[in-house]
């Protein structure tokens, strides 16, 4: 899509720190990180949402989050981690292009939740 700026991303219209990448699935680095390490699993087909998403989609991403969370977790040493997926604006989307968060936690005060 040509207005969305995950898919300016992909096509590498505009920069991002790639932390991940294969034939179906981008991660890169949340570009204002609520905690060090916060990154974004995205596939590279435009979905819009989770009710967009096709199984197989799905287990693209979520095939490769445990990767990235190990490796956040060798880089960064959190004390845990969450993963986070927003559908709609109601529910706090702000970018209409299906992403999963991984948001490394680092205890009291971290700056999330
Ligand atoms: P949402 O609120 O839709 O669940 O999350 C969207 C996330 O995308 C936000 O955490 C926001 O900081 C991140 N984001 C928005 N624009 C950009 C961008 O241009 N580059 C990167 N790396 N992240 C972005
Ligand atoms: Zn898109």
């Amino acid at each position: 899509m040509s207005d969305c700026i995950f898919c300016k991303i992909i096509n590498g219209d505009i920069p991002a720190a790639k932390v991940y990448e294969d034939e179906h699935v981008l991660a890169f680095l949340d570009i204002s990180q609520v905690t060090k390490g916060h990154t974004l699993v995205i596939p590279k087909v435009h979905k819009e949402n989770i009710y967009e998403l096709t199984p197989e989609l799905a287990g693209k991403v979520l095939e490769v989050v445990p990767k990235i969370a190990n490796s956040i977790k060798a880089q960064f040493d959190p004390v845990g981690l969450n993963l986070l997926n927003n559908n709609g604006e109601a529910a706090g989307q702000s970018v209409f292009h299906y992403h999963m968060h991984i948001i490394p936690r680092y205890g009291k005060g971290d700056g999330f939740g």
